[in-house]
């Protein structure tokens, strides 16, 4: 047995709780949410971006527009299984390599609201390619560097960021969401730190120049240890990319299998202190989660087009298929979708510009909503299609059809629900987050680790908290009929948002006192709490947007559309959390763990290809398959 296999629960809770901004700097509108408060005064007015700031992201927008149009096939990219050397080099003259660095290191200085109408336009033409640019610049350098890098790191990485990619290496075999079983080791010796491990689906990995790379430093004489966080040079001696990886979509990505063995690398290039490299990673994807929603709005927006364009053209038993209601619920899902996502992602977006609020609920809650919606929408778009939705965009050309690529981006959105948090670790963290208020004065009681004298202490403290905190859910804006009226037709809706999150609040308390320290492994509750939250801060969003763009009325029925649907999901939920089969569900996942159910599986045959379930070291030991677009 490996040493990471011996991390038990409790371990792999502490390393994550290390790793997570303890504190609130500034307000937060989802804190506030999930506590009963709609604090609409933290987004409304929607903030906006300077004038500058739009002129100069348009003209980048147009220029990526023309290149994308011009120099793109995206079928070349789904045959090949691989972006066109000759497209990257593209990009990079483009500077779409730099849209998210500062101009004062050569970077084209966008604001996040137009680096995610960026990726959401190349991720809309092929999602490989959204894939690559967010990589480098969402997860790999760029924004680590930027956030926590040393202004001598900042001009030695950054400028040569905006030329060339970067990809960042945090998962292993052993290790995917539970980053305590970390394996790779960065041993320091003199001024430099030894780097050895095994670094599993580095997207960008294949073709990266630098590398962010997470390490467990041993503690010793003068160093702290902990896992950290390195910049390495792709080409170091002793870097091996074993295999080239392949997925059931987005087959354009260059996905590496990537060896590190005695890789010298300088103590000046690791980022932040030894033992703050998750701390680094997380606050990282607390902003730069925003790009996964960004390429699911550009899905979904596709997948509005064809819905709208196909359920109009095609006539099956005497009408147009979206004049037949089934198919009209599905389209007007789209619709309202598309712009309830749009609006969430924008109002984080903005609100991450401004810089005047934390924004870590709001950017999970985009991530998580983003990517299960897009899914779904792409799936109703299959459905719609009918067998064309099944049949790849080559095949319906090859018979003289539109190539329309529905089965696709099915194919391509699926791992959005997986990768930069998957959506049960993002239900546990954002539920992390929304309950921290209460931990931060209660934990102490539930704490199985906590004397006697803290408990007390604790007791104490939340008697006061909750005398004041408890009467704040019991009336509010939301039961006056008059409040809100400045949203017209909205109002109604701003009203249930004010009530449902009493409620929701209200349900979080109830669930805490119910099971206390048992809550954490009421994972499903905990789910529905977080996805509640995400229907009520995506209707803010969507009246906020539309009160904004208040002189288009479009705009204000599709808010009020999205609204609806929304309440339906949010009532759902609510239902959920009382009336399930949670129990009953978790009995039978321990019959089917301890096999007594295994003659259910009889009468099939079983086509995997032998091997271990998870390969030790990697395992493959093949040749280098790296190269560098230079
Ligand atoms: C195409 C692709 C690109 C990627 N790019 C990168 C990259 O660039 N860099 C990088 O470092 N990594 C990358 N990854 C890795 C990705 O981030 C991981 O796949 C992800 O973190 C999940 O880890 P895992 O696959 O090992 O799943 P596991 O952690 O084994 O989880 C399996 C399932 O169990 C669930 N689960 C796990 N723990 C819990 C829990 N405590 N409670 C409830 N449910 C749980 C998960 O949600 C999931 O559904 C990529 C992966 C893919 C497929």
């Amino acid at each position: 047995m490996t040493v990471t296999e011996q991390v038990s629960e409790q371990q792999a809770r502490q390393v994550a709780e290390q790793a997570r901004e303890s504190q609130w700097r500034q307000p937060s509108f989802g804190k506030e949410l999930f506590l009963g408060r709609l604090r609409l005064d933290l987004v409304h007015p929607h903030p906006s971006g300077s004038a500058e700031v739009a002129r100069r992201g348009e003209a980048f927008l147009d220029k990526l527009r023309d290149f994308c149009e011009s120099q793109i096939d995206a079928a070349v990219i789904e045959r090949d299984a691989q972006i066109p050397d000759k497209v990257v080099r593209g990009l990079k003259e483009l500077g779409a390599f730099g849209m998210k660095i500062a101009t004062d290191y050569g970077g084209v200085g966008l604001s996040q609201v137009y680096y995610n109408k960026a990726l959401a336009l190349v991720g809309s033409v092929h999602p490989s390619l959204g894939a690559l640019l967010s990589a480098h610049q969402s997860i790999g350098v760029p924004q680590p560097i930027n956030m926590f890098g040393t202004e001598e790191q900042k001009r030695t990485w950054l400028p040569r960021c905006t030329q060339e990619i970067s990809a960042f290496l945090l998962t292993e075999p052993d290790v995917g969401s539970d980053p305590a079983r970390l394996h790779a080791t960065a041993t320091p010796d003199g001024d430099d730190y030894v780097l050895n491990g095994v670094k599993l689906w580095t997207t960008n990995g294949v073709i990266a120049d630098l590398l962010v790379v997470m390490a467990q430093v041993p503690r010793s004489e003068g160093h702290r240890g902990g896992i950290s966080a390195f910049v390495v040079e792709a080409d170091a001696p002793g870097i091996v990319v074993e295999n080239r990886n392949a997925f059931m979509g987005l087959r354009g990505i260059e996905n590496g299998l990537t060896r590190l063995t005695n890789v010298r690398v300088p103590g000046a290039n690791r980022i932040g202190r030894e033992g703050d490299g998750l701390r680094i990673a997380l606050s990282t994807l607390n902003v730069g989660r925003l790009s996964l929603p960004a390429v699911c709005t550009g899905a979904m927006k596709w997948c509005l087009k064809i819905a709208r364009e196909w359920s109009r053209e095609r006539v099956q038993w005497g009408r147009p298929l979206g004049e037949h209601e089934a198919v009209a619920g599905k389209v007007a899902f789209i619709a309202a979708t598309t712009y309830g996502l749009e609006a969430m992602l924008d109002l984080a977006s903005e609100l991450a510009d401004a810089g005047q609020t934390d924004i870590r609920i709001e950017a999970a809650l985009a991530k998580l909503y983003g990517s299960e919606m897009a899914w779904l929408a792409a799936d109703e778009l299959v459905q719609i299609r009918g067998g064309r939705g099944f049949e790849t965009a080559e095949s319906l050309a090859a018979r003289g059809e539109r190539g329309v690529p529905a089965e696709q981006v099915l194919r391509d959105l699926r791992i959005n629900r997986i990768f930069e948090g998957s959506t049960e670790i993002m239900h546990l963290m954002i539920a992390r987050e929304a309950v921290d208020a209460h931990l931060s004065v209660a934990g102490d009681i539930i704490d199985p680790q906590a004397d006697t004298r803290r408990k007390v202490k604790a007791a104490a403290k939340a008697g006061k908290f909750y005398a004041r905190w408890l009467p704040t859910l019991a009336t509010g804006k939301g039961q006056l009929p008059t409040s809100f009226t400045e949203f017209g037709p909205l109002a109604a809706h701003l009203r249930y948002v004010e009530r449902a999150s009493r409620r929701l609040a209200r349900s979080t308390f109830y669930g805490m006192s119910r099971w206390q320290g048992r809550l954490e492994h009421k994972q499903r509750f905990l789910a529905r709490i977080v996805d509640i939250g995400a229907e009520l801060f995506a209707m803010t969003a969507a009246c906020v947007r539309a009160q904004r763009d208040r002189a288009d009325h479009t705009a204000v029925e599709l808010a009020d559309a999205f609204c609806r649907q929304a309440r339906v999901r949010a009532e759902q939920r609510f239902d959920q959390l009382w009336h399930n089969c949670d129990d009953a569900d978790l009995t039978l996942a321990r019959g089917v763990l301890d096999d007594r159910y295994t003659w259910l599986e009889e009468g099939i045959l079983d086509p995997s290809i032998e091997g271990p379930w998870i390969a030790q070291e990697g395992g493959v030991g093949k040749s280098d398959v790296h190269r560098s677009i230079r």
